[in-house]
């Protein structure tokens, strides 16, 4: 018999499967895009009071993934974790916003937009000429 179990079958997608579980729901990345990483609110979130309810006394905090440390060494491991790069990377991105989702479904306010019978009648000039 041939090999029963497939190699490679694991993708790497912990995160992804964590972050649809809402029992570990964190914020979104366009919150934090949008709200967290602005200057103030960081510096905000960085330092933090004395709360006995979250991990390592909400006293070590990573903006960029919205998650606590237990220890100063903890989150310092985590800023060169993968996770955390990946996290990094997609912050980058543009948020996606209500506007985009708009625009996506015809409703963007970026002027006029063509009937859909004018849309309609666009591709049969082009194949005629
Ligand atoms: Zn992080």
């Amino acid at each position: 018999m041939g090999r029963l179990r497939r190699s490679r079958a694991h993708h790497a997608r912990r995160d992804v499967h964590r972050a649809s579980r809402t029992r570990v729901r964190g914020r979104d990345l366009d919150m934090i895009q949008l709200i967290d990483l602005d200057p103030k609110n960081r510096a905000a979130l960085e330092a933090q009071a004395l709360d006995f309810e979250k991990p390592g006394l909400a006293q070590h905090y990573c903006v960029e993934c919205a998650k606590y440390c237990e220890t100063d060494a903890a989150l310092q491991a985590h800023w060169r974790s993968k996770v955390h790069k990946r996290r990094c990377k997609a912050l980058k991105e543009p948020a996606y916003t209500i506007e985009e989702a708009e625009r996506s479904a015809g409703l963007g306010r970026e002027g006029k937009r063509p009937t859909p019978l004018a849309v309609a009648s666009v591709p049969m000039d082009g194949m005629v000429s």
